[in-house]
């Protein structure tokens, strides 16, 4: 018997395929690895918030108490430091897999495609990955998670879902992070010249944190594996963006270029054409919307160092 589900789904339908609005699904147990990071913090809590009971395992690697502090006085949810790499039983409904050192400096799925020859890229595109190059590690960890995720599904019936998730951002990412748009961000709040890599012309797209997680939970509970794509189609340069953190923080900010790291993707831009169809999802909070959300949270954070 092939591609029997381990768990029911048949009472998680969305509103998409014709469930009233307002309709709530009955609580589930939920295992959140990298729970305390940042996309699984906010992941946490829309969980709780929809009445399901989270289980967060977290090796607090890149991801911080501080992140479901507020959740620890919640009888339906329960804090686990534990590193995913050794096994562990729980029973529980749904996992959402987020636990990954995802910073170029502790060295976003999208890496799947490596420096994208197809652009924008869809699901089908099957990428561009030099397999030893510095970044290849990420890359290749991600693809090769994709396979295990599929042999498991073809081969022992495992219910699966997969997500590319393009450059995301938010409140409670990490200062140090070393992404962009965190480096940006966190520079021009403490006075510092932003470091623009290259000649800032390479491009990302950027999603905000909450249109990333509404995007996984309807994967989860849709009826489509995947992968799909979740990314915010908006395209800025790092110039652009820039542009857009000195309009935000300080017209006074400055930029600093340095020189760009090795195998640095060029551009990269989501084509989210089949979740918009299959999942009814697509991003509504645009950079210029999204962006003073995390700087809220930035500036609380840099003033209380
Ligand atoms: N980048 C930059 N200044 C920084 C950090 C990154 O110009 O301080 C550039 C980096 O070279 C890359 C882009 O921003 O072209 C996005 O980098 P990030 O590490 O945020 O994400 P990823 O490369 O994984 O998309």
């Amino acid at each position: 018997e092939r591609a029997r589900p381990l768990f029911s789904f048949a009472t998680s339908r969305s509103s998409a395929s014709g469930v009233p609005a307002g309709f709530r699904p009955p609580p589930r147990r939920v295992v959140v690895t990298g729970g305390a990071g940042f996309v699984g913090s906010h992941l946490v809590d829309r969980l709780l918030e929809q009445g399901d009971s989270v289980i967060v395992v977290d090796n607090f690697f890149t991801g911080r108490k501080e992140n479901v502090a507020h959740h620890l006085r919640n009888p339906r949810f329960e804090l686990l430091r534990h590193d995913v790499v050794e096994p562990i039983l729980l029973e529980v409904d749904r996992i959402y897999h987020l636990a990954c050192p995802a910073s170029p400096v502790h060295y976003n799925t999208s890496e799947v495609y490596g420096d994208p020859l197809e652009h924008p890229q869809k699901e089908t595109y099957w990428g561009h990955v030099n397999p030893i190059g510095v970044r290849s590690c990420y890359d290749e960890g991600k693809r090769t998670a994709e396979t295990l995720t599929m042999d498991y599904h073809r081969g022992g019936g495992v219910e699966v879902r997969i997500a590319r998730i393009f450059n995301t951002y938010g409140p409670r990412m990490c200062l140090d992070d070393g992404r962009v748009v965190s480096n940006f961000v966190a520079q021009a709040l403490r006075r510092q010249p932003m470091t623009v890599y290259g000649d800032g012309k390479q491009t990302r797209s950027f999603q905000y944190v909450s249109d990333l997680v509404a995007g996984l939970m309807a994967l989860m509970e849709g009826d489509h594996i995947g992968p799909f794509n979740l990314g915010n189609p908006g395209e800025f340069s790092m110039l652009e963006l820039a542009q857009v953190v000195k309009e935000t923080i300080d017209p006074m900010a400055s930029i600093e270029f340095k020189p760009n790291t090795a195998d640095d993707p060029h551009m990269r831009k989501p084509d989210i054409t089949k979740a918009k169809q299959l999942l009814r999802w697509e991003p509504k909070v645009s950079l210029r919307e999204g962006l003073p959300l995390m700087v809220k949270d930035f500036r609380q954070r840099i003033l209380d160092e």
